[in-house]
Parts: C-alpha cells; structure tokens; sequence
C-alpha cells in the first residue's frame, strides 16, 4: 500500500456531491442514489480524480495489483449514511477487495477505525513488508510486543486481497527488479548506469515498494544501505523520486 494523496474536486463537482448528501440526509435510500447517481457523467469525474490519486498505473488502493474499478466508500454507506457522498470518504479499490469487505467496517472498543485509510494516513506508518515472503505485515507497536491492531486488520485475509499469492509474489518480483537496479549501479558507477538506476525504479514503483526501499525501513537493507553510504548524492534522487 502507500499514500493516495487526496486531491480536489472541480466546484461543481463537489457541489453535486453535496446536492446527493443532501438528498440522503433527507430521507432518500443512499443505496439507490447512489446506484443513479454512479451512471452520472459527474459520478464519472470522481473515479477519474480518485484514478488519479492512485497514481500512474491506476491500481486498487489496497492491494495495489489489480485495476482500480470501483469507487469503495471507506465507511459503508449503509451504515454512515451521513458520509454517502462525502468526497474524504470515497476510494478506489480492485473488484475483488470491493466484494471482500463489503459493507464492513471493523472498530476498536473505543469506536476507531481497524482500517487504514491510504488517503489521510501513510499505511507504512501501520505495516511492514516482509521481503522474505513478500507479505504486508502489521508493523510492532513501539516498545510492546504487540503488532499495531490497524496494520493487522488491514493486512489480514479478512477485508482486502493484500496478501493473497499472486500479490505477494509480484511484490518480490518488485523487490528483486529494485535489488538487480541498485547492484547494476554499484557494480558500474557512471552517468549512464545513475540514468539507467533511475528509469529502472520509476518503471518499479509498484506496491508501495519503491518508497519502502528508499523512505522507509528498507533503506536499511543491502543494497539500499550501501547505495545511501557510498553514493549520497545519486541516493537523494531516489529519495526524492520515490517520496
Ligand atoms: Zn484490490
């Protein structure tokens, strides 16, 4: 996963969104507004924002390997019916993590949220990528030995196909791709290979992991760190084109 910073909405836009709350604050059944509503040019123009929001190859929020085809309300509409067609409340997910949470929303007994909301919060702040076995895992709270609750009920099998095989796998097949780009480098320091470094970890920035290698954690693993060491200047690129 990784942050989908949220942009805004065109006036109008926002303003039918907000006509649509309306109506369900009133009275009206949020499930069949918003079926109506979905087929909208308008309701067309929100996807494509939060398509945008999901970065270059457009993929499910949560998973970040399959397309991004549904517009998934964060809290289910059926239950928040205040926050239907509130904009902070819409994300794009794959079909399989829409069919896999449903209308489910998952809270601690004092009433927050167990998910992770990619597009107010960092979800490496709550996970931890295993790059053994490829799996998203819940980050340990600090100085306790118990995992953080929100990373692992976001990471379970229970709401998003996070760690379902094929995800997994792709994320090392990622996680080699960065590995192979950064010892190409170290192995043949010049302008052309920094190029080639470069280019290879834009065309990887997938799962979130890019920024995992050169933000997060993994910076501390071979060959991030030796990178970082011995090429500061060249590093800080990556940095900045991965944050
Ligand atoms: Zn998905």
């Amino acid at each position: 996963m990784r942050r989908a910073r949220r942009l805004d909405l065109p006036g109008r836009v926002q303003s039918y969104l907000t006509q649509k709350q309306a109506e369900v604050d009133n009275g009206a059944d949020p499930g069949s507004i918003w079926e109506r509503a979905r087929r909208t040019k308008t309701m067309g123009i929100v996807f494509d924002v939060l398509v945008r929001m999901a970065g270059r190859r457009e993929r499910c929020m949560y998973c970040e390997d399959s397309r991004g085809t549904d517009i998934e309300h964060f809290r289910p509409k059926r239950v928040y019916r205040d926050l239907s067609f509130r904009w902070s409340n819409l994300l794009l997910v794959c079909t399989g993590c829409n069919r896999k949470k449903g209308d489910r929303f998952p809270l601690t007994p004092s009433g927050d949220p167990l998910l992770i909301d990619p597009s107010s919060e960092d979800p490496w702040d709550y996970l931890f990528f295993d790059g053994e076995t490829g799996l998203i895992v819940a980050r340990w709270l600090p100085g306790s030995d118990q995992p953080d609750p929100k990373g692992q009920v976001t990471a379970s099998d229970e709401y998003f196909q996070i760690n379902i095989e094929a995800v997994s796998e792709g994320r090392l097949r990622t996680k080699r791709n960065l590995e192979r780009a950064v010892n190409a480098f170290l192995q043949n320091v010049s302008p052309e290979a920094s190029e080639d470094l470069r280019q290879a970890v834009a065309d990887n920035n997938d799962y979130g992991l890019s920024l995992w290698f050169f933000n997060r954690d993994g910076t501390e693993e071979e060959p991030f760190c030796r990178l970082k060491d011995q090429h500061p200047n060249v590093w800080l690129q990556m940095v900045s084109l991965t944050s």
